[in-house]
């Protein structure tokens, strides 16, 4: 049985006592030269500085196992790490060029294209943030015609109005106040609509505009008739200005309503589907030592034709 040998290291970690006992040790290693030195102490910093590093965006310096702290770009120092969620966050949230480069140093990141099969579960959530956000809308403009309903209800405590409508085919709504006065709330809400559309319309002419003229003279015109002599006439007006303000309202509510769901379509669409190409556009980490990247020409043409490169 042999004797472990018991070996003596200076601080630079080299057998300084072996040379001297060990008869196979002939050449002991040179003395290091103050560049190595540096390098080490270099080198050491680094390792320093991996051991504090944090994200950049959350300033966490935890990981977990798939959300690793990289170091994607040419940024240094605090700017250096980025956790692999956070900057795939970022990279879906944020637009123009984001998703390939980074937005502080403008360097382009390496991307390691990964297939993915078709995601059940992303499906299931667009269509969900969807129907939610639609559901919002329509909430928010039931409770204005709601409130509006409920001013006209104030308005006609004694049921003067409501029992205007009491004859012909109208009683049916006249007969209870709730439909009668949701009724009116919707005619109303569709009034404000076209009227305050019919102002955004007008308002958006150029001054010059030939059709903002026509429009002026039929404002005008307007306020120049003469006031009608009897109630009845007054009220026909007051009815057809109901009725012609309510059809332009269907008209913009229609027309508004089709760009809200247009523009919820196209916002979840768009994040779902840079969120998915995130996890298809994997970031390498080139822990800090940054090379311009290569990438395949045919994903470089698709990524900028989805703008995102
Ligand atoms: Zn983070
Ligand atoms: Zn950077």
């Amino acid at each position: 049985m042999q004797e472990p040998q018991r070996i003596h290291r200076d601080a630079g970690g080299y057998p300084a006592a072996a040379a001297e006992t060990d008869p196979l040790l002939a050449h002991p290693p040179p003395p290091r030269s103050p560049a190595e030195i540096e390098d080490e102490e270099i080198e050491d910093e680094e390792i320093e500085a991996a051991s504090a590093a944090c994200c950049r965006i959350c300033l966490e310096s935890e990981t977990e196992p798939g959300d690793e702290l990289i170091s994607p770009c040419m940024c240094k120092g605090t700017q250096q790490f980025v956790h692999r969620y956070c900057l795939d966050h970022w990279r879906s949230v944020k637009e123009g060029t984001a998703f390939s480069h980074c937005t502080t140093c403008k360097a382009q990141f390496h991307l390691r294209v990964e297939c993915l099969e078709d995601n059940l579960c992303r499906k299931m959530m667009f269509r969900l943030f969807v129907a939610r956000d639609v559901f919002l809308v329509f909430l928010a403009v039931q409770t204005v015609i709601a409130a509006i309903g409920g001013m006209a209800y104030l308005l006609d405590k004694d049921g003067q109005f409501r029992n205007s409508f009491s004859d012909g085919w109208e009683h049916i709504l006249s007969n209870h106040p709730v439909p009668f006065y949701y009724c009116v709330g919707v005619v109303v809400f569709f009034v404000m609509v076209g009227f305050i559309g019919l102002i955004v319309q007008c308002s958006s002419f150029n001054t010059n505009d030939p059709c903002l003229a026509g429009c002026r003279n039929c404002c005008y015109g307007w306020g120049i008739l003469d006031f009608p002599a009897s109630i009845e006439a007054c009220l026909a007006l007051a009815v057809i200005f109901v009725i012609v303000f309510a059809i332009l309202g269907v008209a913009y509510g229609f027309f508004a309503a089709t760009v809200a769901v247009q523009r919820i379509l196209q916002r979840h669409y768009h994040i779902l589907t840079k969120r998915e190409l995130t996890k298809e556009y994997v970031v390498e980490d080139l822990r800090g030592c940054y090379t311009p990247p290569k990438m395949d020409p045919e994903q470089e043409q698709r990524l900028r034709t989805l703008q995102l490169m």
